[in-house]
């Protein structure tokens, strides 16, 4: 997240997270909600952001796991190693919170959150508390429901498989080492900035335009993976969008492709 933030909430509890959200509402003021920020590029400085930081309560319960949203997901990750509960492997090494993760249908390595979502409770403009059970969720690449409707995640339940704790270890290393050794992990970034077009990535068609090591002040395209871009050093939102334009610009001039944005920019 770059960006310096005017007025940032922290809910203690659901029960204020709810009435935050709806007291936003009810005086027709603009807000964003924020999980671990691992995701979003902050330019409008004077938007109140609501972040879910403390909303962090989890219970295993058996092979279910009910979170609020403002858990880490790599504290479940760890849990469920921990407990040789599998299906959240491809998680580790993804950064942020499960509301981000739900919102994002984050996904790697052929899994997504939503293989793993049975419920989660949302609340409404009104300040309304929900229940929504997955096939409601509107699930697709990166995506759900939560990018068109007027709702806010507030804790999902998660069900997971019963293995071992040494299966399951195997995987999440396996996956981390992968990760380690493809992606700029050691950099800061948002992690990568465009989806991936249909039956193509991204980072190929970047690296095929020659922009790796593309560079506009303290952003640069990753030389490690083409589809991140890193902050070498007191990056600014221009120099963000500098580095966006061109690299959407040159990938559609060269193959006539238009890269849709993965993270959330807040204008
Ligand atoms: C190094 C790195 C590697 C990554 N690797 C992957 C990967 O392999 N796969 C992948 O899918 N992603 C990856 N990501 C992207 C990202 O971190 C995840 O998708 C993550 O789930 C975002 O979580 P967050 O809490 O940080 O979200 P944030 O950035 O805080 O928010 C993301 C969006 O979710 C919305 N949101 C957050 N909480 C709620 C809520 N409670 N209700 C409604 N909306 C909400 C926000 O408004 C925003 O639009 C990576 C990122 C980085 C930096």
């Amino acid at each position: 997240m770059s960006g310096s933030v005017r007025k940032l909430f922290k809910p203690g509890d659901l029960g204020e997270f709810a009435e935050i959200i709806k007291s936003f509402q009810e005086n027709g003021k603009k807000f964003k909600v924020l999980g671990g920020g691992s995701n979003t590029i902050v330019r409008n400085e004077r938007l109140p952001l609501i972040s879910t930081s403390k909303l962090s309560n989890f219970e295993f319960d058996g092979n279910y796991v009910r979170a609020e949203v403002g858990v880490k997901l790599s504290v479940i990750v760890k849990e469920a190693e921990r407990r040789g509960l599998s299906g959240i492997e491809f998680a580790s090494g993804i950064p942020g919170t499960i509301g981000g993760a739900v919102f994002m249908n984050s996904g790697a390595f052929g899994g997504e959150i939503s293989q793993c979502v049975e419920k989660v409770t949302v609340v409404d403009e009104k300040g309304n508390l929900d229940n929504l059970d997955v096939s409601e969720l509107r699930f697709s690449y990166r995506s759900s429901i939560f990018h068109d409707e007027k709702m806010w995640i507030t804790s999902c339940l998660l069900r997971l498989n019963y293995s071992t704790p040494r299966e399951v270890s195997k995987r999440t290393r396996r996956f981390l080492e992968i990760k380690m050794h493809t992606q700029p992990l050691t950099m800061p970034s948002v992690g990568c900035i465009f989806k991936n077009p249909k039956d193509d990535y991204a980072a190929r068609l970047i690296d095929a335009a020659g922009l790796k090591g593309y560079r506009v002040g303290g952003v640069k395209v990753s030389e490690k993976h083409a589809g991140f871009f890193v902050n070498i050093g007191k990056a600014t939102f221009e120099d963000f969008k500098a580095v966006y334009d061109e690299v959407f610009k040159r990938v559609k001039e060269k193959f006539g492709v238009e890269l849709e944005p993965e993270i959330t920019i807040i204008w």
